[in-house]
């Protein structure tokens, strides 16, 4: 890229084209990045947890999403604010943004090659200014009503299946969040080690949380939360985060489709529904590869026996003594058409991924289908501890 190719260009098409640069060295400039702002600021290291190297393409995949979305200004700073804030419990000062940008286009210069040049330089520099600002504007308000994390001791562990662990939990202060989000979870086990888990019940009185939690091989938290976990224990959460909550004004039938441990926000969508006494009409289709994968189903089938406008219809792969048989996915276009639902999709990033394009197929609009993001993509913004994952954090293997 010369000085002349980049004089009109727009900021986001000399980031756009500086990106296509230093992506096949992502690894070597993230942890330039890195040892640049330790180098700068040695107690830094303390925020991060010791398996970086897991994370290494997190900060270039970040930096795609903001430059992507920089002509599309309100949802970047909706992102970016709900980064700001969820970076509150890193303990992450404004200070730090400033620093974290020096070191960020110092790595890109240097990774760039004879490609970087002033044009480019102070792209970066606007975009990343622009950023730091919403992200810390939005970490200051929110420093006005709620706390950093929130403390919360586990109150009842259950074990409805070996590798599944039902972890409820009592936060020192109120913690808001709808029926359907996520919040992300630090066990005193692996601390700074951030992993999401999904709010399996609706926002009552009692002020509890629960959670579903799996035992996936080698996992650090989960393993934690279902084989350490004990009550009295303490954990710490991020706040809440998550797009797939219900619209209460919406006039249609709902269509639930569920899988593993994604039952789990399903069933306190379900809860809020039973609270506000709606009577929306609500067809549960239950996902496992096995009948045995069904954890949960009796509960379920308890509760549309209480609720006429529940039903549950569980899908397995394999012959079932109970249900239907094949995968969820293909068991939804056997029901035919849907146009008029709001679906709500929750479970291993394939069925959901499958189910998403079966319900296109059969006709029901994108804007209809909620679920939390599934696909492998970005991450943060360029910094905050590898290992978080917050709404828009794509990394992820799901439930
Ligand atoms: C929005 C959202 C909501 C989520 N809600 C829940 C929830 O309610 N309950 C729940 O149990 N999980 C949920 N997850 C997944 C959860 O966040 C963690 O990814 C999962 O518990 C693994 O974390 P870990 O620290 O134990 O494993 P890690 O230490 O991150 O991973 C260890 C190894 O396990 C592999 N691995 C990671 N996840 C899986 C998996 N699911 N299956 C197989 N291998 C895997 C990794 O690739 C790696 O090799 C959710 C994820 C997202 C993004």
């Amino acid at each position: 890229m010369s000085e002349h190719d980049s004089e009109f260009d727009t900021d986001a098409e000399l980031i756009r084209k500086n990106l296509e640069v230093v992506a096949p060295r992502a690894g070597d400039l993230t942890s330039h990045f890195y040892a640049l702002l330790f180098l700068r600021e040695p107690a830094l290291r303390d925020l991060f947890p010791p398996a970086m190297d897991t994370q290494r393409d997190r900060l270039v995949q970040a930096l795609v999403r903001i430059v992507g979305d920089l002509e599309n200004a309100g949802e970047l700073s909706g992102y970016l604010g709900r980064l700001g804030r969820d970076h509150r419990k890193y303990d992450v000062l404004t200070e730090h943004y400033a620093l974290v940008g020096e070191c960020l286009i110092a790595a890109l210069a240097r990774y760039s090659g004879d490609a970087w040049n002033r044009a480019t330089a102070d792209a970066w520099g606007r975009a990343y200014t622009n950023a730091a600002r919403i992200m810390s504007g939005a970490a200051e308000f929110d420093a006005t009503v709620n706390p950093p994390h929130w403390m919360a001791e586990i109150v009842a562990h259950e074990r409805p299946a070996d590798d599944i662990a039902v972890v409820t939990v009592r936060p020192e202060h109120p913690f808001p969040y709808r029926a359907g989000q996520y919040t992300t979870v630090e066990t005193p086990w692996w601390p700074r080690v951030w992993r999401p888990y999904s709010i399996a019940n609706a926002p009552g009185d009692h002020g509890l949380l629960t959670f579903h939690v799996r035992a996936v091989p080698a996992g650090w938290v989960s393993n934690a939360l279902v084989h350490k976990a004990h009550p009295g224990d303490r954990i710490k959460l991020g706040p809440a985060q998550g797009e797939m909550v219900l619209d209460h004004f919406a006039p249609h039938p709902v269509l639930c489709v569920g899988g593993g441990t994604g039952i789990a926000p399903l069933k306190a969508i379900i809860e809020e529904i039973a609270y506000v006494g709606s009577q929306r009409v609500v067809d549960f289709f239950y996902g496992a590869s096995t009948h045995s994968g069904l954890y949960g189903l009796d509960e379920l089938l308890r509760l549309s026996q209480r609720m006429s406008w529940f039903k549950v219809r569980p899908a397995v792969d394999d012959m079932t003594l109970a249900g239907i048989s094949g995968a969820v996915a293909e068991v939804l276009s056997e029901y035919g058409p849907r146009y008029d639902c709001d679906a709500y999709l929750s479970g291993p990033p394939e069925m959901v991924r499958d189910s998403a394009r079966v319900l296109r197929r059969l006709g029901l609009p994108s804007s209809h289908i909620h679920h939390d993001p599934v696909a492998a993509g970005f991450g943060q913004p360029g910094f905050g501890p590898p290992g978080a994952a917050d709404a828009d954090d794509l990394t992820f293997a799901g439930h």
